[in-house]
Formats: C-alpha cells, structure tokens, sequence
C-alpha cells in the first residue's frame, strides 16, 4: 500500500527553523519560494547574474542572491533549475557549499537517480514533486488548497529526511491536497515514460501522423488541425475530470464505437514491443546518458526538431484557425520570458 501524508502528519516547525535557498525561479521555483515565503519560512532565491527572472522574484517581494551566496548561506537547498542544468550547478557551486547536516532537496529525480549529481553522504537527499505545473501549485496555494505531490527519500543522513521533506511539502501546500511517498527511481523512470510514450511523444507522433494522413488523402489542411489536434483538449478535459469510462460516456455511441474497435489496431504488439523497449532504455540510464550527451553537445537534434516542427504546415494552419478564436491565448514559444 502506498502512503499518504496531509497537513495533520507534517511538522510544520522543522522546514521553519531551516534556511532554505530555491535556486531557479521558473515554473517550478516560483510557486515553490512564493508559497514557502507566503508559509513564513526564511526562504532566498538563487539566480545567475542579470537572470530575467531575478526582477519578477524581486517584485514578489523575494530576496534574490547569486547561486552560490545562497547556497553559502542556506541549510536546505531546493534545485530549481532544469534538469539537465542540476550537473554542472551541482559540481560549479552547489557540492562545496554543502555542509553536514544540510539538505539537498529536488523536484524530479533525474541527476541524482541516474549518478549526475552524487551528494556526499552526511546530507539529506529528499524529492519534493508537486504533480503539477508551477502556476497551479501557486494558485492552488493562494486559494488554500494545494496540489498532490511526491516526496521520496534518496538519502537520510539527519534520521530527519522524510519529516522534513513532509515539512516542506506542508509549506508549499502539498499536504492539503495529499503528499504520495515514492522512491527516486519509481518517480524518474515512470515520468520519463509518460512524458516520451504518450504525453509528448506519443501524443505529438500521433497528431502529426493522423493530420499527415488526412492531408494526403486530399481533405482540407484546416479540417484535418481541427479534428486531430484542436478537439484533442476536449478529450483530454474528459478523461481527466472523469477518466476513461467518463470520457466515453460523454462522447457520442458512434465515437465509443469506434474508439474500441479501432484504438486497439493503432497500438499494436509491435506498439507495446517498442513501449517496452522504450522503458528498458530509462531503466538501463541509456536515455540519461544520451540526452546529457545531446545536451553538453550543444542539443543539435532539440534545434533540428524544433525547426522541423516550425516550418511543418501543420504550425501554419493552426495558426492561421487559432487567429479565429480570439478566446485562445495563442502561443510560440518566443512569447514565453
Ligand atoms: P524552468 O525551465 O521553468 O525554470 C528553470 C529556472 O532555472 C529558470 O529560472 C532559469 O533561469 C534557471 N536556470 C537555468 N539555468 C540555470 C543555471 N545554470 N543556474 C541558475 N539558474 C538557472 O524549470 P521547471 O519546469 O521549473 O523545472 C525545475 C525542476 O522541477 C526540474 O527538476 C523539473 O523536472 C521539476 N518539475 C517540473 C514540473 C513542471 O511542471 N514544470 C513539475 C514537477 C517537477
Ligand atoms: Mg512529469
């Protein structure tokens, strides 16, 4: 059976009594240091020299030092930063500035599960992992709620670990909602998975290659965006306020039919065959080791895809309908800061 803490099992005073550092203020850093703030903990954010976000935490009202001042001067660091990026800031400023007794916190368990980050053994090594983005894990707070989370215990060097992690959690609103106890290697291989089979690889293979198959059969570019791509939010919201049998009830009898005689030829043996193959590459640390090689190589097959995907007409149509409906908020991924 798996464990689930709330408000009632965490120490609120432990995380209290610690300085804590959130090095990065992005999705994740923002809600996490807003909200630890907002709890009365005694929180810094660490940002690189002339970082654009240093303003905005200013502006929260957050007291914003470089990297290392932070990491001199706190006894819980909350890595923030992507997880490709945690190597070099954990070896440039993070490990000497680690003292025993400290915590090292993180919110995926990507480095230190797979050896990129390897903190010494008198530190407590703790995942705090709210399921959800970090706009959600502010707002659920603001509104005195909170979003469920993970907490995973890599390292328990205090005897303390998993009752500060709870205690952090408890601050940043992850108790009120419900916190899951893990372990480092179940969170990273199954978030790798779903992000690479279905919730980013699969689903955008699958955009593309249905939008592809309408357009070749000679149907209109615009009708094909619409029905592989713009509906797809309409699915998702129903499977997620309601799962499958939610989503089927909700969708007409010739849809369901279809769904359950057709889905079935679209993922076949060979599908779950390379499912599995997949997997076996998170497990094994191949997929770390290749995508930390395609990072310190300077991500040439990111920026190859991202050009692809850019000059796709499938990009060209969806922004041309998207101009339609003045009531979506119409993105590129130029307008994020
Ligand atoms: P992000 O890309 O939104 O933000 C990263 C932040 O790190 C930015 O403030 C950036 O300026 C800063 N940064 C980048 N390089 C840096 C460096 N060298 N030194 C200092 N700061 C640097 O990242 P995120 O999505 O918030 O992810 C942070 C962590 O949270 C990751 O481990 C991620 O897996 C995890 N996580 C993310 C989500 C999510 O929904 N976004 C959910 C759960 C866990
Ligand atoms: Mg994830």
């Amino acid at each position: 059976m798996t464990n689930i803490y709330y408000d009632a099992d965490a120490d609120p005073t432990l995380v209290a009594r610690r300085k804590v550092a959130v090095i990065g203020f992005g999705s994740q850093g923002h809600a996490h240091a807003m909200n630890l703030k907002d709890s009365g903990v005694d929180v810094v954010v660490g940002l690189r020299e002339g970082s654009r976000r240093a303003r905005m935490a200013a502006d929260a009202g957050l007291k914003v030092v470089d990297p290392a001042t932070a990491a001199e001067w706190a006894d819980l660091v909350m890595v923030l930063v992507p997880d490709q990026v945690q190597p070099e800031l954990y070896d440039s400023v993070l490990r000497e500035r680690l003292e025993p007794g400290d915590a090292l916190f993180v919110a995926h368990g990507f480095s230190i599960h797979f050896g990129y980050v390897v903190p010494p053994d008198d530190v407590d090594v703790v995942m705090v992992a709210p399921k959800g983005p970090g706009h959600l894990v502010r707002r659920q707070y603001v509104e005195g709620s909170g979003v469920p989370s993970l907490l995973a215990v890599h390292q328990d060097a205090t005897g303390e670990a998993k009752a500060l992690g709870l205690s952090y959690a408890y601050a940043i609103g992850g108790t009120r909602a419900g916190v899951i106890e893990t372990t480092f290697e179940d969170e990273t291989e199954t978030d790798l998975f779903g992000e690479q089979v279905i919730l980013c690889g699969g689903v955008d293979a699958m955009i593309q290659a249905a939008y592809e198959t309408l357009v070749e059969a000679g149907y209109p570019a615009e009708m094909a965006y619409f029905e592989v791509l713009h509906e797809l939010k309409l699915i998702v919201d129903l499977l997620y306020e309601g799962g499958i049998s939610w989503m089927r009830h909700s969708v007409s009898d010739t849809a369901e039919y279809g769904d359950v005689t057709r889905g079935p030829r679209l993922v076949t043996d060979e599908t779950r065959a390379e499912m599995r193959r997949i997997l076996a590459e998170i497990q094994s640390g191949e997929f770390a080791r290749e995508w930390m090689e395609e990072y310190r190589s300077g991500a040439p097959t990111l920026a190859a895809a991202r050009a692809e995907i850019a000059g796709h007409d499938i990009e060209a149509v969806g922004r041309r309908l998207r101009a339609m409906m003045p009531f979506l908020v119409d993105k590129t991924p130029e307008d994020d800061v």
